[in-house]
């Protein structure tokens, strides 16, 4: 599979005229060479790698050097990396008889394009290749769709213990401390984000920070959370609630689920990123309902939480078979609460497979006998 991948990159280099590319994102680092050491910061790398036309090569620092060599694909060369890595590259490039050198522009720090600039001299040309390598990751190959369905499959049967064990007068933070014990249980190598678990008025914020608040009845939680293994994220969320859901929560709900399901409908190889996600925000209009959907449908999911294709009003991306999309329509209003709700589809030949599993809704009533 990774012999596909270098092959794919050795085109993008091609159509871009380059020579090679450097790597400095560490995802696509990992995903071109099999290397998983992770940066510790921007002028922090655990390695950085150059994908050519012909060949690909890792160079990885002295300490991290076996490390590499024994994770490295077939078809990648291993080298050591010098103390300013950029001499290590610019070496190399002359070596080859380079002319034109890619670099991938939203990970390469202006301190290491100055310092590359300088070493490769008047000969060697920097060009910049945007975000062509990322857009490799948006289709997943076999195994991939294996790694991921695994860390789905964890994520949800995590969801499902610890939906067992949440009650209400629990805070926040201690529901989401039995979300993260319970990947931990499933076999997960940890979060692919910090869990959220939001309550009440603090289900109006997409992204809120589990806290002290203490979970009431009758009230949504939104619990969104992702297991991670061999470095693909899962993805999830439910909005439960306990003892009888007021009337507000039981219709906007209802209406989310039914977003939801229309964009699951429409979910097809060829519909844009737009498209997908008109296709849960006309029910929202249909309620007047849909200021309060203040994010996009949904995103790429594989080593990263978020990755490309895009599904949201701005997005430029066409869905195409082996993308693997979240759909997860929101609805949030201020000072009473929200509801989202989130499932994983992988796009195939036709139409669309959901990988979620996790009950919605009716589990809850299961579990606590309402
Ligand atoms: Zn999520
Ligand atoms: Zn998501």
């Amino acid at each position: 599979m990774t012999q596909d991948r270098l092959k794919q990159a050795g085109d993008i280099a091609r159509g871009f005229g380059v020579d090679g590319i450097l790597v400095t994102n560490g995802t696509n680092r990992r995903y071109l060479t099999g290397f998983t050491g992770e940066d510790h910061a921007v002028d922090e790398l655990s390695g950085v790698a150059l994908t050519g036309s012909s060949s690909t090569t890792l160079f990885a620092p002295a300490t991290n050097l076996p490390w590499a060599q024994s994770e490295a694909a077939e078809g990648v060369d291993v080298l050591p990396m010098e103390r300013r890595w950029t001499d290590s590259i610019a070496t190399f490039a002359k070596d080859a008889g380079w002319k034109r050198l890619g670099f991938e522009d939203a990970t390469t720090s202006y301190a290491a394009w100055s310092d590359l600039r300088k070493a490769l001299g008047d000969e060697i040309e920097l060009v910049p290749v945007g975000n062509a390598l990322d857009t490799l990751r948006a289709v997943k190959d076999a195994d991939e769709i294996e790694l991921l369905r695994t860390a789905l499959r964890m994520t949800d049967e995590a969801f499902v213990a610890a939906s067992k064990r949440i009650v209400a007068g629990m805070t926040e933070a201690e529901a989401a401390a039995i979300v993260v014990e319970e990947l931990r249980n499933v076999g997960s190598e940890g979060e692919s984000f910090p869990t959220i678990v939001a309550s009440g008025p603090n289900a109006a914020k997409p992204h809120h920070a589990p806290g002290d608040r203490v979970i009431e009845d009758g009230e949504p939680v939104i619990i969104d959370m992702g297991a991670l293994h061999k470095g693909y994220a899962g993805d999830l969320t439910r909005t439960i609630w306990f003892g009888q859901p007021s009337e507000q929560l039981v219709t906007i709900y209802s209406v989310v689920q039914a977003a939801q399901e229309a964009a699951i409908a429409a979910a097809r190889p060829g519909i844009t990123g737009v498209d997908f996600d008109a296709a849960a925000r006309d029910v929202f209009a249909e309620h007047q309902l849909d200021h309060y959907f203040v994010h996009s449908l949904g995103h790429g999911l594989g080593l990263r939480v978020h990755e490309a294709p895009s599904a949201s009003m701005r997005s430029e991306d066409t869905l195409a078979p082996g993308n693997v999309v979240t759909v997860e329509p929101g609805l949030y209003i201020p000072d009473w609460g929200g509801v989202r709700i989130e499932d994983v589809l992988l796009i195939d030949d036709e139409s669309a497979e959901n990988l979620t599993t996790a009950p919605k809704r009716s589990v809850h009533a299961t579990i606590h006998g309402e």
